[in-house]
C-alpha cells in the first residue's frame, strides 16, 4: 500500500510574506489531514520563512529546482545541500524548466543522482507535449524521459523517488487528463520501464503522482486510480481551500 502524497507547487508566485500568509491560511486544516503525505514547494526566497511555520507540523517542504554541482562558480545556482538546509524533497525536471531553461534528459539525471545524495526526495516530472501526444509519441516519450531520469541508480534508491506524470498541455490550461488514461500512461509507462530495469518490487513500490488542472472538483477521480498516488498541484495549491479540497480528496 503506498501512501498518497499532494504537493503544491507555488512556482514563481510569492515573496516570502505571502508566502507565510498562505501557510498560514493552510496549516491547521492541513496538519488535521491522516494518510497522506503533504508538501509546499514554494519559491526559494521563502523557504527559510515556510520552513520555520512548518517546523513539527508533519507537513513536508520541498524546492522547485537544484543544481547538480555541490558548489563552485555558477551564479543564481543552489546546490543539493543548500535546499537540504531546509527542505525534506525538490521538484526536478518541471516541463517549464524543460522549456524555458533548457533542461534535459542529462540535467534531470544528474539532479536526481544529487538530489538522493543530499538526502532529499527528488519529484520528477514527465509529460508529453501537445505535439507529442497528437503525434502518438507519450509511450515513447514518457518512458525515455523516465528511463533517463533513473539511469545509473540502484534499485533501492527507485523506491525512495516521487516520479510526477503531467502532460504537458494539461498544465495550467485548465485541460485535464481523462484519469484513466492518466492510469494507463503510468501503469505501462512509467511502472512499466521502471519494472524493466529494476525489477517488479522497485515499480509498485515507487509513488507515482499525476499532475496538470488538478481541482477540487476532479481531484478524487484522479486519486482513486489504482496507479496514481496522489497529486502534484500548480495553480489550485495557491489558493488555500482548493488545495486543503484536494489534499482531503487523497485521503479516499
Ligand atoms: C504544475 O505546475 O506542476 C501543475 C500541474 O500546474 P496546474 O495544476 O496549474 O496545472
Amino acid at each position: 500500500m503506498r501512501t498518497p502524497i499532494v504537493a503544491g507547487n507555488w512556482k514563481m508566485n510569492n515573496t516570502a510574506a505571502e508566502a507565510r500568509r498562505l501557510t498560514y491560511e493552510l496549516l491547521t486544516d492541513l496538519q488535521a489531514v491522516q494518510g497522506v503525505e503533504r508538501v509546499l514547494c514554494p519559491p526559494f526566497t521563502c523557504l527559510q520563512a515556510v520552513s520555520e511555520l512548518l517546523h513539527d507540523t508533519g507537513i513536508g517542504l520541498g524546492a522547485q529546482n537544484l543544481h547538480w554541482e555541490p558548489k563552485g562558480a555558477y551564479t543564481g545556482e543552489v546546490a543539493a545541500a543548500m535546499v537540504a538546509e531546509f527542505c525534506q524533497y525538490v521538484i526536478i525536471g518541471h516541463s517549464e524548466r524543460r522549456a524555458y531553461f533548457g533542461e534535459t534528459d542529462e540535467t534531470v539525471n544528474k539532479k536526481v543522482h544529487a538530489a538522493l545524495n543530499a538526502g532529499l526526495t527528488p519529484i520528477i516530472c514527465v509529460g508529453e507535449t501537445l505535439e507529442e501526444n497528437q503525434a502518438g509519441q507519450t509511450a515513447e516519450v514518457v518512458s525515455r524521459q523516465v528511463n533517463a531520469a533513473l539511469h545509473g541508480l540502484e534499485a533501492g534508491a527507485v523506491s525512495r523517488l516521487i516520479i510526477a506524470y503531467e502532460p504537458v498541455w494539461a498544465i495550467g490550461t485548465g485541460l485535464a487528463a481523462t484519469p484513466e488514461i492518466a492510469n494507463q500512461v503510468i501503469a505501462d509507462h512509467v511502472r512499466g520501464p521502471i519494472a524493466a530495469a529494476f525489477g517488479d518490487q522497485a515499480a509498485q513500490a515507487v509513488r507515482v503522482q499525476y499532475g496538470g488542472s488538478v481541482k477540487p472538483a476532479n481531484a478524487r477521480a484522479f486519486f482513486s486510480q489504482p496507479d496514481i498516488d496522489g497529486g502534484l498541484i500548480g495553480g489550485a495549491s495557491l489558493k488555500a481551500a482548493d488545495f486543503i479540497a484536494i489534499v482531503r480528496a487523497a485521503t479516499g
